[in-house]
């Protein structure tokens, strides 16, 4: 049987996503060739891509004739730049949440004026920031939905009149947000949507107006939208894997369903932090992620036990970042409810027996 997976990127995917993807991989559409030795510019793959694009659109409820979805390379982190470069004109605002935001303003400020608008860096990022003021004289604003590494998540976003964007990388299609609020949203592939190799970018249209700087072709958003997110070859196998994961998705429910589904996860394990003695959480309960929970063991010595029962377990990828150390569980979309079941038995187990 396969084991629990928690990894918190690359992330668990869909069983029946595996199995296709691996059909593909030796002959794909039965025409007995590989998904990823034929042409990017075949039929049979431009309908993969062609479906993906519209599939992110449908799901996330934007209009297309008013957004444009991309499947980019670089990951996220080239995104940090790519943003900047296209989009900083003078100053942009950031809300500093934790290493991936601190990342992101390390790299727009090679473009320009950067105000960090509010951190959370002084309470070591276990937190969100709530009262601040965005100004109305920045490009724009950036801001980090779901914080991977230390288990935070802005559950609201804040109202501002300048276009907002926001790195979606870990919570993207995971939870109902009114995601027209967003000027532009981007996000690795890898943590919640399909394989490493591809990086989601929707962007409103409208935005591009905004773009006064002359940006190389491979880093400009016209470029990428002009030639259909085809202007190099994309990243095949990623993209169709993504695609069959949100095909997945779509016919579950899309993101209504999977916010249920989600939502029953993180109370259980975040249920049993609580309760358990042995357990506590990391971070201010109401900006706890629903998909990264961050915990630590309150007595040190039981660490080495702990570990031992939960690989026993047949459950991988709980150990916290390397710069934060503790456990994390990460709760992908994929990650069925009984895997949060079975690492849950394992601490009342660790209660039980400790
Ligand atoms: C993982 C992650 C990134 C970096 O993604 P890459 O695709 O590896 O560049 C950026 N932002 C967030 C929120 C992440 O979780």
């Amino acid at each position: 049987m396969k084991k629990h997976n928690f990894s918190a990127g690359p992330c668990i995917l869909p069983e029946e996503v595996l199995q296709k993807a691996s059909d593909a991989v030796v002959n794909f559409n039965n025409d007995n060739l590989s998904l990823i030795e034929i042409s990017h510019r075949s039929k049979p793959f431009v309908d993969v891509i062609e479906r993906g694009r519209s599939l992110v659109l449908e799901l996330l409820n934007l209009n297309k004739t008013e957004y444009t979805a991309l499947f980019l390379h670089g990951g996220a982190s080239t995104q940090f730049l790519m943003v900047a470069y296209n989009f900083l004109n003078k100053k942009a605002g950031y809300l500093n949440t934790g290493t991936w935001s601190s990342k992101a303003i390390k790299e727009a400020k090679l473009f320009g004026e950067l105000i960090e608008v509010a951190s959370s860096k002084d309470n070591s990022f276990n937190s969100i920031p709530k009262d601040y003021t965005v100004p109305t004289d920045i490009d724009y604003f950036h801001c980090t939905s779901n914080n991977t590494i230390y288990g935070t998540q802005m559950k609201a976003f804040p109202e501002v009149k300048v276009p907002l964007i926001c790195d979606m990388s870990s919570d993207i299609f995971s939870r109902e947000l009114n995601f027209s609020k967003f000027d532009l949203i981007y996000a690795g592939a890898q943590k919640n949507m399909g394989p490493a190799g591809t990086t989601l970018v929707v962007v409103k249209n409208e935005l591009l107006n905004n773009i006064t700087r002359e940006v190389p072709s491979m880093l400009s958003y016209k470029t990428h939208i002009e030639r259909d997110s085809m202007f190099n070859t994309p990243s095949v196998f990623s993209v169709y894997v993504s695609t069959l994961t949100l095909e997945w998705l779509h016919e579950l429910g899309g993101i209504p369903f999977i916010e249920k589904v989600n939502t029953k996860k993180a109370d259980l394990l975040y249920g049993e932090i609580d309760r358990n003695p042995l357990f506590k959480g990391n971070v201010v309960t109401k900006d706890r992620s629903i998909m990264n929970a961050t915990f630590t063991l309150n007595n040190t010595d039981l660490q080495e036990k702990f570990n031992a029962m939960w690989k026993e377990a047949d459950i991988n990828g709980i150990n916290g970042h390397r710069s934060v150390g503790g456990y994390r569980a990460s709760m992908y979309n994929a990650l069925p409810l009984y895997s949060v079941q079975a690492l849950v038995d394992v601490m009342q187990e660790l209660e039980r027996t400790a």
